[in-house]
């Protein structure tokens, strides 16, 4: 055990209180009536999340229309030891944003974009705006908001920052953490810290953003932000290509890379399984003649003239081809084109859905352990699932893989996903022999909360008490999550 620098009491632990009608009607006035949700049918869609894994119960939804109103929440909260959980597009696939008998604070209503800035390459905007509505109001501007995952016409740049999500563009410009310049936070006594800005470079002291960003609700509650934006890329070139193993598609990456001026935006490894399941279940066309085990789908960007990238696309696959690294490939001729081929890649979460019970793993490795990953996790769960079709696909380039695991067809469902935590402890176990993550980028939530003492040093749990017991003493903030 480390020796401590500070005490650390326990959290107050919050057993969600029976709301007196009094408290909800005080909760109720700061928003208005028409925005606080009490009957069952009103509560019911925040209370489910859209695969359907987790579920909560909550007497009370409010919905803030501005900042003041989460203050005023929050304040009421601390004062009566009410617990609350803020709630974005409710896309989270750890079940950090389900409520267990706490009042949810929903920032749907907060969507307004505040500012886009082609000067500072800046977009200042309230947490509930979806980032699709975000990428449509830089693209206005000629610019774009690079964070690109399955969910944006539904999920929210406030729950984008406080899970620090990841997705398909992270390969070229990084994560939300990465791409965020400045936050304003409604803390736990109800202060708001306004930390707005469109600086990109402040070292006067701790970058409190930081704290905030990927927290998951338990230190404050985002409600406004201030996100890089970018040029937009005159050029695009999309390319499909199958390769006889996860080793290749690293190799290719590298040549893609180093041929492209380093232009690759993207680049997804998917297995035979999931494209099969895309074909199947989401309409989409078999983008090649003979069947491969494995593919790649990547994209290049670029300000070259028009047609510049798909010419630079080609003669990368003629060295492919040579080199032995790529079996068969096509480049898309058109918008429409790319487009389907990424719905491939995009449907491959959605349509495991569709084939029965799914165990899901979001884990990276170091990019160059990938292969020797895939082989050593897919061996182990073949033995222990017997049927089972692994279908691990996502972002190689990042080593970044969702590990996903269908069950066999015909199998019982609930017998299949009843081995969850078995098969995850294992496949966990190797992702740490690599010196991996068990969460590169959906987070802790109540999913990963118990395994997290066991894969962080004491010293860094004692860290994350510590502020925790910080910036929420009452322990009222989305109480239960991460810690
Ligand atoms: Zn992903």
């Amino acid at each position: 055990m480390c020796e401590r620098l500070w005490t650390v009491e326990p959290l107050p632990s919050i057993v969600p209180p029976m709301l007196t009608n009094d408290l909800i009607e005080k909760f109720s006035a700061i928003v208005g009536r028409a925005h606080a949700l009490t009957s069952e049918a009103g509560i019911a869609p925040y209370l489910l999340e859209p695969r359907g894994k987790f579920s909560g119960h909550s007497p009370l939804v409010l919905r803030p229309g501005g900042t003041e109103e989460v203050s005023a929440i929050v304040r009421l909260a601390n004062d009566t030891g009410t617990a609350i959980v803020p709630q974005g597009g409710n896309t989270g696939l750890v079940g950090a944003q389900m409520p267990a008998g706490e009042i949810v604070v929903s920032l749907s209503r907060m969507n307004r974009v505040l500012h886009v800035d082609d000067a500072d390459n800046c977009i200042t905007l309230e947490a509930g705006v979806t980032l699709h509505n975000a990428q449509e109001a830089a693209s206005a501007k000629g610019l774009i908001f690079p964070l690109w995952i399955a969910s944006q016409g539904t999920c929210q740049v406030g729950g984008n920052l406080a899970t620090n999500a990841g997705g398909i563009n992270m390969l070229a410009y990084g994560n939300t953490r990465d791409l965020c310049l400045g936050l304003e936070v409604v803390l736990a006594s109800g202060d708001v810290w306004d930390g707005l800005t469109s600086l990109r470079k402040d070292n006067t002291g701790y970058d409190l953003k930081h704290l905030f960003i990927g927290c998951e609700g338990t230190l404050g509650i985002i409600t406004a932000a201030s996100m890089k934006l970018l040029p937009s890329p005159a050029d695009r070139a999309t390319v499909f290509a199958a390769v006889s193993s996860p080793v290749e598609a690293l190799e290719l990456l590298s040549l893609v890379r180093r041929m492209s001026g380093n232009a690759v935006v993207a680049f997804e490894l998917m297995p035979r399984s999931g494209v099969e399941m895309s074909i199947e279940h989401a309409g989409c066309r078999d983008p090649l003649e003979g069947r491969s085990d494995w593919y790649v789908l990547f994209e290049l960007a670029g300000f070259d003239a028009e047609g510049g990238m798909k010419t630079k696309a080609t003669s990368i696959l003629e060295s492919a081809f040579e080199e032995g690294l790529v079996d068969d490939a096509t480049v898309a001729a058109s918008t429409q084109a790319a487009q389907d081929l990424w719905r491939i890649r995009e449907a491959m979460s959605e349509v495991q859905r569709l084939e029965g019970g799914s165990i899901k793993h979001d884990i990276s490795v170091p990019v160059s352990k990938v292969p020797a990953f895939l082989d050593q996790a897919t061996a182990l769960v073949k033995k222990l699932l017997p049927g089972c079709r692994p279908v691990p696909f996502g972002h190689i380039g990042d080593g970044n893989i969702h590990f996903n695991i269908s069950q066999g067809v015909g199998e019982d469902r609930e017998d299949f996903l009843a081995k969850w935590q078995d098969v995850s402890g294992k496949v966990h176990a190797i992702v740490r022999e690599y010196g991996g993550s068990i969460s590169a980028e959906h987070g802790i939530g109540t999913l990963k909360r118990d395994e997290l003492a066991a894969i962080k040093q004491p010293v860094e749990m004692e860290m994350m008490r510590g502020i925790k017991q910080l910036l929420d003493p009452n322990n009222i903030l989305n109480p239960g999550k991460v810690l």
